[in-house]
């Protein structure tokens, strides 16, 4: 765990057999209305909540968990941190709301095989990822929260409903699965993704100004190089053509 700086705190995924998302908390702790990025993998709210409470945070002041995409990595923690934090709601793209809301688990797991393998190894019934979503995003919008500002932006391709959030004056961007440190970018062959749209997303990241990325996995960059996701959409163009 660590604080990134102020208004932004940084949780370590911690992989199983199956990869563990990163979490982040967004949003000034005296602002008492702070936002979690990401729940993770199942089986790891202990740590990170325990993580997170060192910080000296309220989990109450946790008033929602925005989803980058929901991938099981990504959300196969949210029964528990809704157990734990009863109060706060649920905030994704609308396209991937729609599929939690109808108990289509396609995206979860995307893919048959991996469902299989996924629901055997961890016990899990059909069903269990169907959620009421409180906020409905669709990229665009400007989130007055914590006493910051982010802006999400609909960068589809890793899955349909893939949103990243920035944070213009502080140049932070958190891509979730979209795109990573040492030029790597998410797998584009899952449920619901879509390479020529990558690509596009990709492009369009690389024209915000970006200091720190906070990806869903892998290490975090906290000095990126100018051009640096615009150089990852290049060498990755031919793969996404
Ligand atoms: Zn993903
Ligand atoms: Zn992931």
């Amino acid at each position: 765990m660590s604080q990134i700086c102020e208004g932004v705190v940084f949780i370590e995924g911690r992989d199983d057999m199956i990869p563990d998302s990163h979490v982040y908390v967004i949003g000034k702790t005296e602002s008492k209305d702070l936002t979690m990025i990401d729940a993770g993998l199942m089986g790891k709210a202990d740590y990170k909540l325990s993580s997170i409470m060192e910080l000296g945070i309220e989990l109450e002041d946790i008033r929602r968990v925005i989803m980058t995409h929901t991938h099981l990595d990504h959300i196969g923690c949210l029964p528990e941190i809704k157990e734990r934090i009863p109060g706060a709601e649920l905030w994704a793209h609308s396209i991937e709301a729609a599929s939690l809301e109808q108990g289509d688990e396609r995206t979860v797991y995307g893919m048959d095989m991996f469902k299989n393998m996924c629901q055997t190894q961890y016990g899990l019934k059909n069903g269990i990822f169907t959620f009421e979503v409180d906020r409905k995003l669709n990229g665009g919008e400007s989130l007055a929260i914590g006493g910051m500002t982010w802006e999400v932006i609909h960068i589809p391709g890793h899955s349909s409903g893939s949103i990243a959030l920035y944070e213009k004056r502080l140049e932070i961007l958190i891509p979730g699965d979209v795109v990573y440190a040492d030029y790597a970018i998410g797998r584009f062959d899952l449920h619901g993704a879509d390479p020529h749209k990558h690509n596009d997303s990709l492009r369009r990241l690389g024209d915000l100004k970006v200091k720190i990325l906070l990806p869903g996995h892998n290490r975090i960059m906290g000095e990126v190089p100018s051009g640096y996701i615009l150089e990852t959409a290049e060498q990755w163009g031919p793969y996404l053509a």
